[in-house]
């Protein structure tokens, strides 16, 4: 039988026969208690080993800092263990097991810092470790000032406790906000495992404490186990993925990701609360240090803030740039030029602006293709793309777009009719001065003809219809011998060249 089946039936007779050992109360009653613990912590030990083992690279860090942590109170409570062979009351707390139960919540806090997959912010993980071993110093430093007060002071005993739970609650609260910010399902299982064993961490001892100053009993040390049996427990289960359903927001998970820090520098200014009096230097230097760091760390996720964002504005111009451009040509495509064509129309109505459209096609393109093969229809392609829009460019007004294959569209806002024909009729005579050979063309060159439709010499119902019948008059150009500009038939006229 292997670990994991066997853990659920160990705990059962061990916590039952720490239950007779309490109940009975033989001699030397808390060191036979306090053996039971080590028994169970030790068999979670080997657990918790296991699944160090088991984890996935980068998730070892965290299984091994709880692991480590359950290494320190296994120390504690040997040193419990020790203290009540010598004084079997358990009163004198002689070898300090407070120090490794200071180290076992530096541990657990530095696993609730720990972030495995992010190395863009890895400064900030050894900030945040700073934070967490000047937390644990500041807070073991008070500890042993109140212990070391406790014989004047009666109260302290008091203090102590709070100050435990009130580390256990730290604890407890940051390995929740990580929880509820994992969105890996290895992680979400360690979390898991850590959240539950802080939580248990600072509800059974603080019930304990409390029960061992009201009562005679000694049954509240059956406390003190509970946090390795649920722990142990948990590392046996076999099907980890627990919380399955639990996907975390957006927005759960920056406010989980930004909170932390602040929870850092938060327990950092209370603890220098506590040093006041005691040391006034030093409660300004943690103060200092828990606001420094959340402001340093401020500043500069604004800075990387900033600079994503301009990454972004300037990825998003150049998509935009691209989903509206034609690659071969580099002028404006079919969808950048119906986007113009759209502002145009409504600009000319709002404006009583005249706005005129051509059709431009290259004549014979498919004989040009077959004759000097496809590549060179593209450069020829791509060269009356250039002249077409290096003539252009001295027209104000003008918008150049390739409609589709060796069809360019013409948008020209403001021109009145005999100003649209006069600039086709340029257009047209730059593409024929390229004197692109081709045999099988008009005269044995390149040429382009066009059809022309302007708002001012008919009512169109709107853009498209004023295109097509653009693109009627470009037929027409087609069946009148190529190479020339002929306009859209008006109603009642005949078609005008
Ligand atoms: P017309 O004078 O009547 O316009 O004759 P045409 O041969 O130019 O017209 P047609 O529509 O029959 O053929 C157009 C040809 O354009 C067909 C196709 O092979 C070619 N073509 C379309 N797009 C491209 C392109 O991107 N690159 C190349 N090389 N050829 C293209
Ligand atoms: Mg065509
Ligand atoms: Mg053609």
């Amino acid at each position: 039988m292997n670990m994991q089946a066997l853990a659920p039936r160990l705990y059962a007779p061990l916590l039952a026969a720490q239950l007779a050992v309490l109940a009975i109360e033989p001699p030397q009653v808390l060191s036979l208690s306090y053996a039971v613990v080590l028994a169970t912590l030790g068999f979670t030990l080997l657990l918790s080993l296991r699944r160090v083992r088991l984890s996935l690279p980068h998730n070892r860090p965290l299984w091994s800092l709880l692991l480590a942590a359950l290494l320190s109170q296994a120390a504690a409570f040997v040193l419990l263990f020790v203290d009540s062979l010598v004084n079997p009351q358990g009163t004198l707390v002689a070898l300090d097991p407070t120090l490794y139960f200071c180290l076992s919540s530096l541990l657990l806090t530095l696993a609730a810092t720990y972030d495995p997959v992010r190395p863009a912010y890895r400064w900030m993980g050894w900030v945040d470790t700073a934070l967490a071993i000047f937390i644990a110093v500041m807070f073991y430093g008070l500890v042993r000032a109140l212990v070391a007060g406790a014989e004047a002071q009666p109260d302290n005993a008091r203090a102590i406790m709070w100050l435990f739970d009130a580390m256990a609650l730290f604890v407890a609260v940051f390995a929740t906000l990580r929880l509820l910010g994992a969105r890996r399902r290895d992680e979400r299982r360690f979390f898991v495992v850590l959240t539950a064993f802080a939580w248990i961490e600072l509800f059974a001892p603080a019930a304990h404490n409390r029960f061992v100053l009201a009562s005679e009993s000694y049954l509240p040390e059956l406390l003190l186990n509970l946090p390795f049996v649920l722990t142990g427990l948990l590392l046996s289960r076999r099907r980890g993925d627990w919380l399955r359903g639990y996907r975390p927001s957006t927005r759960v998970r920056h406010l989980a990701g930004s909170i932390s820090p602040f929870v850092l520098s938060l327990a950092l200014c209370l603890l220098a609360f506590g040093y006041l009096h005691r040391a006034p230097a030093l409660a300004a230097g943690a103060v200092v240090a828990g606001i420094a760091s959340y402001a340093l760390r401020a500043a500069l996720m604004l800075g990387r803030h900033l600079s994503s964002e301009d990454e972004l504005k300037r990825l998003h111009h150049g998509l935009r740039r691209a989903a509206l451009r034609d690659d071969l040509t580099q002028l404006l495509n079919r969808r950048g030029f119906y986007r113009a064509l759209d502002r145009e129309w409504q600009r000319a109505r709002q404006a009583r602006t005249p706005l005129a459209v051509a059709m431009l096609d290259i004549d014979h393109f498919k004989a040009f293709n077959d004759t000097y093969g496809h590549l060179a229809g593209d450069q020829c392609l791509a060269s009356v793309a250039q002249a077409l829009a290096g003539e252009a460019i001295s027209m104000a007004g003008v918008t150049l777009a390739r409609a589709g294959g060796e069809e360019f569209v013409v948008l020209m806002s403001g021109y009145t009719p005999h100003a649209a024909g006069a600039a086709l009729e340029r257009l047209r005579a730059r593409v024929e001065a390229l004197r692109v050979l081709h045999v099988r063309g008009v005269r044995g060159f390149v040429t382009v003809s066009a059809g022309i439709a302007s708002s001012e010499l008919a009512r169109y119902e709107h853009a498209e219809a004023m295109l097509s019948a653009a693109d009627a008059a470009l037929y027409a150009a087609k069946h009148a011998g190529r190479n020339q500009v002929v306009w859209a038939k008006v109603p009642g006229t005949e078609a005008m060249s």
